[in-house]
């Protein structure tokens, strides 16, 4: 389908991240009746990639560390960024709603950009991101199995935690006072942005 160029303007303030253009609509061939989007955002992406990336569960994510490229599986559609600034969405409803789920990861993107201006982060996330296996979160778990989570096993949660599936914040034994020391290592592996891409929230 031929068009012009729809620009938004998502945030006039933002860090990196001002506006996003919808450059071309296609039917998805994914999905009969979806539609797939090409867009671009009004910056490159390449230096906060590997900060970007390192924001989502491992399992929900792909990304080519040498051509910066991030494909993510999430919302039951494949979203890919590139370094230029262009991204591809599949399987979306209309533009609006388009505009609407790329509005949370230009957030997402804005953030990234500050950490890494400040250095709060580095290139160490994303490696991080692929050494990370179920048994090494079951290590820090309180191995207890006692379903509280909604998974019938730690194994299990630390399965469905990595593929994005559960979110730490569900195991609540995590905050009790027995398992400080528990929790202290899993901080340890993760670090606190890591943490915070597996849905811990608590203090
Ligand atoms: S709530 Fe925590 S301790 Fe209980 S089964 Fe789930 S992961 Fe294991």
């Amino acid at each position: 389908m031929e068009m012009e160029e729809l620009k938004y303007d998502i945030f006039k303030d933002g860090s990196l991240v001002k506006s996003v253009s919808i450059t071309k609509i296609q039917p998805c061939m994914a999905e009969e009746g979806r539609i797939k989007l090409a867009m671009q955002l009004d910056s490159t992406l390449d230096q906060v990639m590997p900060t970007f990336a390192s924001k989502f569960p491992p399992g929900k994510v792909n990304y080519i560390k040498h051509k910066k490229i991030l494909t993510i599986n999430i919302h039951e559609r494949v979203i890919t960024f590139f370094p230029s600034g262009k991204i591809m969405m599949m399987n979306t409803r209309d533009p609006e709603e388009g505009i609407e789920i790329i509005t949370d990861f230009i957030e997402k993107i804005n953030q990234s950009y500050l950490e890494h201006v400040s250095g709060d982060t580095g290139d160490d996330l994303s490696d991080k991101l692929s050494k990370i296996g179920p048994l090494n979160i079951y290590n820090c778990l309180p191995q207890t199995n006692c379903e509280e989570c909604g998974t019938a096993t730690c194994m299990a949660f630390s399965m469905k935690l990595l593929s994005g599936d559960s979110t730490l914040d569900q195991c609540k034994p995590l905050l009790r006072a027995e398992n400080q020391e528990k929790l202290n290592s899993l901080n340890e592996l993760l670090g606190d942005q890591l943490m915070r891409s597996l849905g811990w929230i608590g203090s």
